[in-house]
């Protein structure tokens, strides 16, 4: 992932950060100075431990503004996550205020280092030097409220779903046992990992496999797109819409025999509701345990039910069984193809999913 979101260094508190650097600019600049010593001599003493002081801020702040993700520069997809983590006006405020207080010291360095220019002796010079570090251990108090919530935001960040959104992805959903995992274990190399997903008490489940070269993404989300959205609360609400921002082919398990425990018109029906969430991505209804029982098999009633499914020509549905394997790879096939044959630019996809978002907002 180009995002080092893991990576960031624990951001001090106020407090220590004024320790860290006061102590560093006693170890790193020389302590002996002498009243005897020729005045050019003590000022250069004392600027140097103000640049040094300056300096070090200056440098420790610019990490702070480089390491944290610009919410413009992210994906909308963090984008999205972190907004609904972090507020992100507060979140801009902050890193706002950060880099005010890197110029005020910097303006201290300099206005006490004109003013050491005339110190005219050891004690006036040693004066100017405390007031200067004063004044930037003064702004850097001020900064603690934001210390501190940078600090819990970095925490948060490293807790985020190891998702890459510039990979291809395959996003698989649907009621419980109705064999998505099977699936996804059929497909993926032997490296699912489960990710706790932010703000939610779910859990992503995240694989990867090749196709025409490529690496591709398989997440599945059991818990989080197997219940109708109108059942969330608004956090859990934008923790899902954000998935919606991936470019993604969506794929939704059937269980035919509805052995899941869920009708064939109930697990259509979820369809319907968590359908708007994927506006503009492509869709295949997986059409599962057809070992138990094919389609063509289904009685007129069950058959009915999935009328809706087949007369939208949108939606392909595939048969298959990840028991015995029909179709497996014909499902992964297809999912791959459809997506590489689906061409939005960003912008447009962000736009519609904005839209649909919204909407459902305004509904929940
Ligand atoms: P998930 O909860 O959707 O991930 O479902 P699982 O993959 O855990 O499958 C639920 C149950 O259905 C398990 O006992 C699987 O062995 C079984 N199962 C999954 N796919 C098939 C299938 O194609 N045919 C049959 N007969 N059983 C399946």
């Amino acid at each position: 992932s180009m995002y080092n979101f893991k990576k960031i260094a624990v951001v001090p508190t106020a407090k220590d950060f004024i320790d860290i650097i006061l102590s560093k600019t006693q170890r790193k600049t020389p302590t002996v100075v002498h009243k005897q010593y020729k005045i050019t001599r003590i000022r250069a003493f004392y600027m140097r431990k103000v640049k040094f002081s300056q300096q070090s801020f200056h440098d420790r702040l610019t990490q702070i503004l480089t390491e944290f993700p610009k919410l413009d520069d992210v994906h909308p997809f963090y984008a999205d996550l972190m907004n609904v983590l972090y507020d992100k006006d507060h979140y801009k405020l902050a890193l706002g205020q950060i880099n005010t207080a890197r110029h005020l010291i910097d303006n201290v360095s300099k206005d006490y280092v004109r003013l050491l220019k005339y110190g005219d002796s050891l004690y006036r010079c040693k004066q100017l030097k405390r007031a200067a570090l004063g004044r930037m251990a003064t702004i850097m108090k001020r900064q603690g409220s934001n210390l501190t919530y940078l600090e819990q935001v970095r925490q948060h960040l490293a807790r985020l779903p190891s998702i890459d959104p510039y990979t291809r992805t395959i996003i698989i959903c649907g009621f419980p046992n109705v064999g998505k995992s099977s699936f996804i274990n059929k497909i993926t190399r032997a490296d699912v990992e489960v990710q706790p997903y932010a703000f939610t008490t779910k859990s992503l489940y995240i694989g990867h496999t090749d196709y025409k070269y490529l690496r591709w993404q398989v997440i599945d989300t059991p818990g989080i797109l197997d219940h109708s959205l109108e059942e969330r609360n608004v956090i859990e609400m934008q923790a899902v819409t954000a998935l919606a921002h991936l470019r993604a082919c969506i794929l939704y398990f059937l269980d035919l025999s509805e052995q899941c425990g869920h009708g064939l018109d109930e697990q259509v029906k979820l369809f319907e509701s968590i359908k708007p969430l994927f506006a503009n991505k492509p869709l295949i209804i997986v059409a599962n345990k057809c070992d138990i029982i094919k389609l063509n098999e289904l009685s007129e009633e069950k058959r009915a039910s999935l009328k809706s499914l087949e007369e939208d020509k949108e939606i392909t549905m595939l048969e298959m069984s990840a028991l015995d394997d029909t179709g497996v790879m014909e499902v992964k096939t297809e999912a791959c193809e459809k997506l590489l044959s689906f061409r939005v630019d960003q912008k447009m996809r962000t736009k519609k999913v904005d839209g649909v978002l919204n909407r459902l907002h305004v509904a929940v």
